[in-house]
């Protein structure tokens, strides 16, 4: 390579780090939550839920990882600040922030209420806001830089039929990622975005169930290019690498993780 300089350390990922991924209990966050235990990587799952706690701190225990899950409701601010004071406290250092927690009920826009609004954006919008400035004041106090990553949706491209605030928020989520990532370049801290496109967890089993759910899911299929819908583990994958060194010169990046659904330009 011409200068031969790069921040890429091969076969050392970021083991001894610490990461933070909100919504870890089930679904995406946790593939994510299993796949950095698995490299070494401590992990604190801040969620509403406390499941699978058990599943994480055996694979943690496997590789050396310390599990941590700190009851948090992501549209609180003063509940996620508490909880990243408690994972410094804990861990003594903020390496990785996942801003995975995520919430929507597919409803006409014209059925819903200002309640629903409300709850769409507090958890999607100002939780991902929420989390980021806990995460920035956490790597600016350890001045080893870091990496954000923000999940969103692909409804935040295209928009969605049904999810129109939904949409709305992921969108908000897209061009927050860019902003941050400006703002924080210099620190050395990265800020990306993974967009999933209909991916097999159970927020998309209770948005789609029984015979009309299948039909749904069934037609869904059928428009994706690859068939079929997507597994947590493949999300886990793009956000791990966004994650890591080998993303050292990728910030303000959307990924759809889509199975070729949509092909955003
Ligand atoms: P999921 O419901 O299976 O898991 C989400 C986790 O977030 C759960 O453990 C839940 O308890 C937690 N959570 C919900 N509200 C919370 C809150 N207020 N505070 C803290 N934790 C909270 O969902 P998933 O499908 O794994 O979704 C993960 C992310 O991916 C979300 O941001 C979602 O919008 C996004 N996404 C999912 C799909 C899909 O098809 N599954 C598609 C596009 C985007």
């Amino acid at each position: 390579m011409p200068g031969g300089k790069t921040a890429v350390k091969e076969g050392a990922f970021m083991v001894g780090r610490v990461a933070v991924v909100t919504g870890g209990s089930r679904g995406i966050g946790f593939a994510v939550a299993v796949r950095f235990l698995r490299e070494g990587v401590h992990v604190a799952v801040l969620d509403i839920r406390d499941e699978g706690g058990e599943h994480l701190a055996a694979v943690g225990h496997k590789s050396g990882a310390r599990f941590l899950h700190v009851m948090t409701d992501v549209a609180s601010y003063r509940q996620v600040r508490e909880a990243g004071d408690k994972v410094r406290e804990e861990f003594g250092r903020l390496d990785i922030w996942v801003n995975n927690a995520g919430w929507d009920r597919i409803t006409p826009f014209l059925s819903t209420a200002p309640s629903d609004w409300e709850k769409v954006v507090g958890i999607n919008l100002m939780g991902t806001v929420h989390g980021t400035r806990v995460a920035l004041e956490g790597m600016l106090d350890g001045k080893d830089g870091g990496a954000i990553v923000n999940v969103a949706s692909d409804a935040g491209r295209v928009g969605s039929s049904g999810e129109a605030v939904y949409s709305a928020a992921k969108g908000g989520v897209i061009a927050f990622t860019k902003a941050i990532a400006r703002e924080v370049a210099r620190q050395n801290i990265r800020v990306n975005c993974v967009c999933p496109g209909p991916t097999d967890t159970p927020l998309l089993a209770e948005n789609f169930h029984g015979e009309e759910g299948a039909k749904i899911i069934a037609a869904m299929q059928r428009g994706i290019p690859f068939k079929r819908l997507g597994d947590p583990e493949e999300m886990a994958s793009a956000i791990r690498f966004l994650a890591s060194d080998e993303a050292s010169y990728i910030t303000g990046q959307v990924l759809s993780v889509n199975g070729g659904l949509n092909m955003v330009g």
